[in-house]
Order: C-alpha cells, then sequence, then structure tokens
C-alpha cells in the first residue's frame, strides 16, 4: 500500500510499504480521509519534543485523524462488520489501570495505540472505532478527532449559559470552541487571529467581534466588550505563548484560562501569584479528548463543519500539505487517500 513514511526530521514521502493485517482484536480501516492535526508539522520538524529522541531515521506513519470504511476484522470483532462507514479515535485505554479506573483515562499507562492514516490502510480496535451515522460525510467523519478535543475543552472551560468567552487562534480547535461555546450558552464571544481570513470564518460562526491580535490592542478592545470588566472563560487555542501569557489578563474576576494548545516542552510563562489570588483565577490546561468521542460523534450533524475543512490535498502531495499547513491560512487540511 501507499503510506507518507517519516524518515527524521523534516523528511516525509510518499513510499510502497507493506499492507497491516489485523489481528485477532483489530479493525482493518481502508482510510478515506485523515486530517491534519497542528501536531504533525510539530512532530515532522522535531519541535515541541513530540517525537521520543530516540526515534532517530525509524520509518514512522503518522496522522491520527482518520474516516473510513472497515476493510477487514479480527476473529474476536462482533460489533463491526466489513463495509461499514467509520471514523476512529487513535488511542484507548486499556479499562484495567489506576488512571482508566479514576476517570483519567487519558493517563492510561498500557493503552493501544493505532498505526497511522497518511496510508491506504491502517489498524485499530474496538474501542477505537466509531460508526458514522449515514447522513454524515467520510469527509466530516474525518473531524470526529479535533471535535472530541473541543468537547473536552468545554467540558473543563467553565462556560456558563450568558456568559462571555474570549478565544485566541481561529484554527480548528479555536473555531470548534466558538461553536460549542455557543451551544453552552455564551452570549459575548472575541475571537482573536492575526490571519484575515479566519477572521472572517470565525465571524461567519457566530463570533460576535473579531480581533487582529497584531495591529489591534486585544486587552482594549476585550475590556470594551465586557463593560471593563474581562471574560469569565479565556481559551487559548493558537499554541502561541505570548497569547497563552495574555490569556490571563484577559479574564475577568473568578474567570478560568484554559490552554487548549500544545506548546514548546521547555517554554515557560510568568504568572504573578498575588495577580492570581487577587482575582482568584482558574488555569486550566486539556491533554487529548477522555470520555468525549461518543459525545463529538452526536455532536457531528449538529455543528457546522463543512466551512473548517479549507484543502483537500491527495496523499502524493503530502510534502504540499505542509507547506500549506506552514503558510498559516487554511484551517482544517484533509489528506485524501
Ligand atoms: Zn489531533
Ligand atoms: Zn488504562
Amino acid at each position: 500500500m501507499k503510506a507518507a513514511v517519516m524518515r527524521g526530521i523534516g523528511n516525509i514521502n510518499v513510499e510502497e510499504v507493506p499492507e497491516p493485517e489485523p489481528g485477532p482484536d483489530e479493525i482493518k480501516m481502508k482510510v478515506a480521509y485523515c486530517g491534519v492535526c497542528g501536531t504533525d508539522p510539530e512532530i515532522l520538524e522535531g519541535r515541541f519534543g513530540l517525537m521520543p529522541p530516540d526515534a532517530g531515521n525509524e520509518p514512522r506513519i503518522i496522522g491520527h485523524e482518520a474516516s473510513g470504511t472497515i476493510a477487514a476484522v479480527g476473529s474476536n470483532i462482533k460489533r463491526y462488520q466489513v463495509g461499514q462507514k467509520v471514523a476512529c479515535n487513535f488511542r484507548s485505554p486499556c479499562g484495567a489501570c489506576y488512571y482508566c479506573r479514576n476517570k483519567m483515562e487519558h493517563f492510561c499507562r498500557s493503552g493501544y495505540h493505532a498505526s497511522g492514516a497518511y496510508a491506504e490502510y491502517a489498524l485499530y480496535n474496538e474501542q477505537a472505532v466509531y460508526a458514522l451515522p449515514d447522513d454524515i460525510s467520510l469527509e466530516i467523519g474525518a473531524l470526529l478527532e479535533p471535535v472530541s478535543v473541543a468537547v473536552h475543552a468545554i467540558d473543563v472551560a467553565n462556560i456558563h449559559p450568558g456568559g462571555s468567552v474570549a478565544i485566541s487562534g481561529a484554527g480548528p480547535i479555536g473555531l470548534l470552541c466558538l461553536e460549542l461555546a455557543l451551544k453552552s450558552g455564551a452570549a459575548r464571544v472575541l475571537v482573536s487571529e492575526p490571519v484575515a481570513e479566519k477572521r472572517q470564518l470565525a465571524k461567519k460562526l457566530g463570533a460576535d467581534v473579531v480581533v487582529d491580535p497584531f495591529n489591534e490592542n486585544l486587552e482594549e478592545i476585550g475590556k470594551q466588550f465586557t463593560d471593563s470588566r474581562g471574560f469569565d472563560t479565556v481559551i487559548e487555542a493558537s499554541g502561541s505563548l505570548e497569547a497563552a501569557k495574555q490569556a490571563i489578563s484577559l479574564a475577568d474576576n473568578c474567570g478560568t484560562i484554559l490552554w487548549a494548545a500544545v506548546y514548546p516542552r521547555d517554554a515557560e510563562v510568568g504568572v504573578r501569584p498575588f495577580y492570581m489570588y487577587a482575582k482568584e483565577l482558574t488555569i486550566r490546561a486539556i491533554f487529548t479528548s477522555p470520555y468525549s468521542f461518543p459525545r463529538a460523534l452526536n455532536l457531528l450533524p449538529r455543528l457546522d463543519l463543512k466551512p473548517l475543512i479549507t484543502h483537500i490535498v491527495p496523499l502524493d502531495d503530502i510534502k504540499k500539505v505542509f507547506e500549506l499547513h506552514k503558510e498559516g491560512k487554511a484551517v482544517k487540511i484533509l489528506v485524501k487517500l
């Protein structure tokens, strides 16, 4: 089969590789689309410490936001059949370890990890597979994983009906958080994003105010928009350290600041404890999407997801995918298999 194989930093090429065959507990999916995650270019470029330091030039297939049809099932699989349209999680917890039994399945130490999906076929275990309803296309299905991340973000963002929310970054996670914040009852939503096309999209998806943080005074506009108070919830979804720091000053008393992005492993952000005390602020972060795939699946028909897919690129053009991502104008790029 064809797959985009990464061999060391910055080196990715489409190659012919052996087709994976499912074990008794595995499902083999013919991949239709695999979304490009913000972390994929970081993995490829060796930033953020997302690759194990000893990985070297070991061939590796990445890609974890996949949809497709089931091509084969292992002998122990009862719930799924060949031909079913599905979308998948890339990791599934063991269900038996300390973390799995204590509401922290995302910290499972012995879970299953799917094979990479920038490939014609990928393997999953049963818990990682979600059947897509008939009226959900495979393109939209490929957004199940990012939607699950936004669901987890909203789970901890402390948004209440009538509240105010600021979001930095109008990439897929920022825009999905925007849609879900509105559905959760947020009444005033500001989105900060340097790229004009993405600001327009945020406006179209329901943001009341959009701000260019490089050329406008975000803090001042935020104050004006919230009657000089600041926001009940600030969601940082850009991955910018400046934005992560500024999120703290955008929050109102008792506000929640949510860091919903991946940042460089060794980076630090200065926080003044007195300021946290005096305003009784909470800083939260999220890691992956525990327990949120089933709800993300329910939400697929209820969210406006099509406008988020700005590019569909065939696997053969995998290098173009990373160039497009670098240009910064794309929202969600899907790799088509
Ligand atoms: Zn992802
Ligand atoms: Zn576990």
